[in-house]
């Protein structure tokens, strides 16, 4: 018999190793010590899924569906994420002689940005839960994503942001019919609120990393970078890092790959670029630190790094050792150069967080830490256009 639902078993946490069952909603590890992140398993040995059946599947996330954590496909909850296309920076030849430099444009997502990918699937698992209340603190993409989502859904989003986010973010999460509350803080202060208020009220927290099914939606984005690479991976891939959800996804997705068969043990060298303003991993990178400590210098063009400490650091920091990676901080100056000089070359009016990988390209590839003849993969994360108020 063909098996094509999920082949999902169990939850594990990251760092102590204890299990959880699939049927109950989870949130972190349980234990007082640890609370670390959980990760979704599979039962990929009993997977029959080839890459040819694959191939002719339709062009959306839902593709990977034996790997996706949703037991009945009556809880999918869709708006056509994934699938992104990956284009060559074209005109740009100054600054990539020697090299192939890709961009895999996550844009064109539902609500404009990749965060559709992990609220897709948070929606969709916590709808098979039961689940009807959301909350969740947004540096932005995250409340008009989750707001899409429920309202697709016909259920409730609570969404807290920062009061400095620009003004089409708010108006977005609104327009869906979420509650939308402006804190006089930054996405830590709204998540203090988001916290208590979820205690209070039932309401479920989808905050980055702390339910486990976001990080499965945001996997994908590695599964689609193989695949449209025709199962080889890139020598190094940029990724802007937050909270650092999709760093750690494509990192998972890469180590189910292998496990699948489907590429082998060679692994991209993964960079965190990170904003000038709140570089927390980018220093505890460098200095050789486990965890990140709490940095938060202000305003950001690029809203979506200001997270001052992300709940998963050490994972983030595992990951970049791991990968022989790197990491890099680009100031607000540097990010518009950078946005400004995609939009007018290559037609891509990308959102800052993405463009601050431009920059970081651009002095990873002086410094000769990119070499001639590798492949190089920017991640785009959103696009430009909620953020006009800031950028032009
Ligand atoms: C949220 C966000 C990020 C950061 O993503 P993480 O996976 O949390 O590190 C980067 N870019 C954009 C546009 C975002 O909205
Ligand atoms: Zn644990």
């Amino acid at each position: 018999m063909v098996k094509t639902g999920s082949l999902f078993t169990h939850l594990t946490c990251v760092e102590c190793g204890r299990e959880y069952p699939k049927a109950q909603a989870n949130g972190v590890c349980t234990d007082e010590t640890c609370r670390a992140i959980l990760y979704a398993c599979y039962d990929f040995a009993s997977s029959t899924l080839t890459r040819e059946e694959l191939k002719r599947r339709p062009p959306s996330l839902w593709r990977y569906r034996e790997f996706l954590p949703v037991l009945d496909d009556e809880n999918i909850v869709s708006l056509g994420e994934g699938f992104t296309p990956i284009l060559p920076v074209l005109n740009l030849a100054s600054h990539t002689a020697g090299k192939r430099v890709l961009i895999k444009d996550e844009s064109g997502n539902p609500t404009g940005s990749f965060k559709a990918r992990g609220l897709c699937l948070a929606v969709s698992k916590a709808k098979e839960l039961g689940i009807r209340s959301f909350v969740i603190p947004t540096a932005g993409n995250a409340g008009g994503a989750l707001s899409a989502y429920t309202a697709r859904a016909g259920l409730q989003a609570h969404v807290f942001m920062p009061k400095l986010t620009p003004q089409a973010f708010k108006a977005e999460a609104g327009l869906f019919g979420a509650e939308v509350t402006e804190v006089d803080g930054n996405i830590s202060d709204c998540g203090k609120i988001a916290n208590r208020l979820a205690a209070e009220n039932g309401w479920f927290d989808v905050s980055t990393l702390k339910e486990p099914y976001r990080l499965e939606g945001k996997k994908t984005m590695g599964y689609e970078i193989a695949e449209q690479l025709d199962w080889n991976v890139p020598d190094v891939i940029l990724y802007p890092t937050g909270g650092g959800t999709g760093i750690i996804g494509i990192w998972k997705a890469f180590n189910e790959l292998e496990q699948l068969g489907w590429i082998g043990s060679r692994r991209p060298r993964m960079v965190a670029v990170q904003s000038r303003n709140c570089d927390g991993i980018c220093t505890a990178f460098h200095q050789k630190e486990i965890r990140s400590t709490y940095k938060d210098e202000g305003f950001t063009v690029a809203n979506g790094l200001r997270v001052p400490k992300p709940y998963a650091d050490k994972v983030i920091l595992q990951v970049l050792r791991e990968s022989n990676g790197n990491s890099v901080s680009v100031g607000d100056a540097d990010i518009l150069v950078a946005l400004r000089e995609l939009a007018a070359s290559e037609g891509l009016l990308i959102a800052p967080e993405g463009a601050a990988l431009w920059h970081a390209y651009k002095e990873l590839n002086r410094s000769g830490w990119i070499k001639d003849g590798e492949t190089v993969l920017l991640l785009n994360t959103g696009s430009g256009y909620k953020y006009l108020d800031n950028i032009y």
